[in-house]
């Protein structure tokens, strides 16, 4: 095997690894302050402790083997006991912080990379390649400790110096004190070249165990790279079963069945069964070598120190105290070396998940305050825009004007597919269009500051969020809110009735994820406090996105209804595809293949021959259906059949 062959071979550079290593540091110092500090502090202070209980108990037995003075070994024992309370006084006392800090620390990590996702541009955050970055670095974090979470193991080095530092001064004895000349093989024994074989036969070992130790842990590495994929499909399979909205189509469909499938061929393929083959070949065997070397090493300190003794250079205390000490100095160099190589095989984690964060935001660059303004006036324009999704080649938006003014309320009407969420996306920002402009009060979007912009909006989406929290802070998006605010907005949104019910009400449970006397409201009451949400927010501009579509025709028509009172003097923008609900709306735009092809209030358009005339009496006939059924059902209730 060539030399070349023998050496590890880093993907990263030496220097560029050292200054990600202190990149990382840098961060985790901002992230939680004196968290590394204490960590290094509680580390020296226990190597301190450690060989001042070597150095005393060389003591103790040296007395006991000699002297036997009472008095001398209970000065020991007392500082030897002492020693051990102050040790672990301070150590349990950092171990205190430490868990308090080292918890913020971890959560402080997983905020900032979840962060970074939440606030790079949509077009990114929504890319495949993008998630799978995301999922990777949580793989390491959570797995197999690589990336950030190893991020600043290497201030372990300053242990390691300590240890080394505290080794040699213990260990200096052994080198200094000669065997009497008498002795056999004093001659040997005495002659410094014997020392340096010593260190040069540890220096060895310690170096083979490196090698081998970075051999081994770069291709467990790579084995965790290998398995990224289908570590998510397991967790996929793990998370599909707890979700309650997919028991139906669980059952109905046995996609058990599928599942276990897909849990099957993950697990084939997976982190753990190539853990496991690699602990069974490769590994296992470096790992078997690696314990031979350390304990071929322990076996040669043994004999040396051993044979000194025998010979007469120094008494059965030091034995203890020399084998003690060698050993760590042994352990420690090595560690050293370790800590280096580890550092720069991190890198590469480190990279990727610096990668993550680098992810460069376009999109988000406006700084302009949109202007807080007590009368609300603000007003948008679409001045011909055109949209079409990243890597797609058909427009989902062509040459749309619109223009419309505080307190108006809109409709957009059309099909499926024809562009009216496309529209409110672009609204939203989470696109920007190819062509045209999208103003606000005269100024492109693009120039506000993006969280002050979106301030301007209150979404309610067809597929919304409600976390499993009181119903009461769900509204208010905030645990601190105005409960009589709450209530209102509740009760405006149609689920003032169900919230009499509810005996703790506002803050009754959501589901029974957290609380087992958690509500478990319907998907209609779920879109009543969905739409409470929006209603607390009081943006100038209020979005539906078929907001209703849980909801009969007449109770989205009623909500709707009620809707225009509650809105009062906001910016209205309905979507839906069920034109009732948008014929007290002041302008109807009804959307086909990304255009505008009618616009006009609902009168106007329902005597004009078009599209929306054509949708208007299609759908006619089934609300008069389904109020003469309601009407029936009033009858039948009202006689008690
Ligand atoms: P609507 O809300 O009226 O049902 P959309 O705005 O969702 O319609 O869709 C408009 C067009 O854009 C459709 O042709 C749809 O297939 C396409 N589209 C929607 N979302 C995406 C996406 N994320 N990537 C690619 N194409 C999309």
């Amino acid at each position: 095997m060539s030399k070349e062959n023998k050496k590890i071979k880093y993907e990263i550079r030496a220097k560029d690894a050292l200054m990600l290593n202190l990149r990382a540091l840098k961060l985790f110092r901002k992230l939680s302050p004196w968290h590394i500090e204490l960590e290094v502090l509680d580390k020296i202070h226990q190597t301190l402790g450690y060989y001042i209980g070597i150095y005393v108990t060389a003591r103790i037995v040296t007395e006991l083997a000699t002297l036997r003075r009472p008095k001398t070994l209970l000065f020991w024992v007392i500082i030897m006991l002492s020693q051990e309370l102050f040790v672990r006084m301070i150590h349990y006392t950092i171990f205190h912080i430490q868990q308090v800090k080292g918890n913020f620390m971890n959560e402080r990590r997983w905020n900032l990379i979840d962060k970074k996702l939440s606030q790079m541009d949509y077009v990114d955050a929504e890319r495949q390649g993008v998630r799978d970055h995301y999922f990777k670095i949580r793989q390491d974090e959570e797995w197999t400790g690589l990336g950030f979470s190893a991020g600043y193991s290497f201030i372990y080095i300053f242990s390691d110096i300590a240890n080394i530092l505290g080794a040699i001064a213990l260990s200096a004895g052994f080198v200094f004190l000669k065997v009497p000349e008498t002795a056999p093989g004093a001659g040997i024994l005495n002659s410094p070249l014997t020392i340096l074989a010593i260190i040069a036969v540890i220096a060895l070992i310690s170096r083979g165990a490196v090698i081998l130790g970075s051999k081994a842990w770069k291709l467990y590495k790579e084995m965790n790279d290998s398995a990224t994929l289908s570590n998510r499909v397991f967790w996929h399979t793990v998370n599909i079963p707890k979700d309650e909205s997919r028991a139906l189509d669980m059952r109905i469909y046995d996609q058990r069945s599928l599942l276990i499938h897909m849990r099957r061929q993950s697990v084939d393929q997976g982190f753990g069964k190539k853990a496991a083959e690699y602990w069974a070949g490769k590994g296992g065997i470096m790992r078997a070598i690696q314990n031979m070397s350390t304990h071929i090493t322990l076996g040669a300190i043994y004999f040396i120190v051993g044979l000194k003794a025998w010979a007469g250079a120094f008494g059965v205390g030091q034995v203890t105290q020399y084998i003690a000490a060698i050993t760590a100095l042994t352990s420690h160099i090595t560690n050293l070396a370790y800590r280096w190589q580890d550092m720069r095989l991190n890198a590469v984690n480190l990279k990727y998940a610096f990668d993550f964060l680098d992810i460069k935001n376009n999109m988000y660059q406006g700084s302009l305050s949109t202007e807080k303004r007590s009368d609300r006036q603000y007003d948008i324009e679409f001045k011909d825009v055109s949209f079409k999704y990243p890597g797609t080649e058909k427009w989902a938006l062509r040459h749309l004007n619109v223009k419309f003014k505080v307190g108006s309320r809109l409709a957009v009407v059309g099909e499926n597919g024809s562009g009216k969420t496309t529209f409110i996306k672009l609204l939203c920002r989470l696109y920007d269009p190819q062509e045209g402009q999208i103003f606000l009060n005269g100024i492109d979007i693009k120039k506000y500051d993006y969280q002050d912009y979106v301030g301007v909006f209150s979404v309610v989406l067809q597929d919304y969020f409600l976390p499993a929290q009181p119903i009461g802070e769900n509204v208010a998006g905030s645990k601190n809110y105005d409960r009589k605010k709450a209530e209102k907005c509740l009760i405006d949104a149609g689920f003032g009735e169900r919230l009499k019910e509810l005996p703790q009400g506002l803050d009754t449970y959501l589901y029974k994820e957290f609380e087992t006397d958690g509500v478990q409201v319907s998907g209609g009451e779920a879109q009543k406090i969905a739409i409470a949400r929006a209603l607390y927010k009081n943006a100038p501009f209020i979005i539906l996105d078929e907001p209703t579509a849980a909801l009969d025709p007449i109770a989205e028509a009623e909500i709707y209804s009620q809707f225009d009172g509650i809105v009062g003097n906001k910016t209205a923008i309905y979507i839906s595809h069920r034109l009732s609900s948008c014929r007290f709306c002041d302008e109807i735009l009804v959307f086909e293949d990304g255009s505008i092809i009618q616009r006009g209030s609902h009168d106007s358009l329902v005597e004009t021959d078009g599209r929306y005339k054509e949708l208007w009496y299609a759908q006619a006939q089934y609300y008069k259906d389904e109020e003469k059924r309601r009407q029936m059902d009033k009858e039948r209730a009202a006689a008690g059949i």
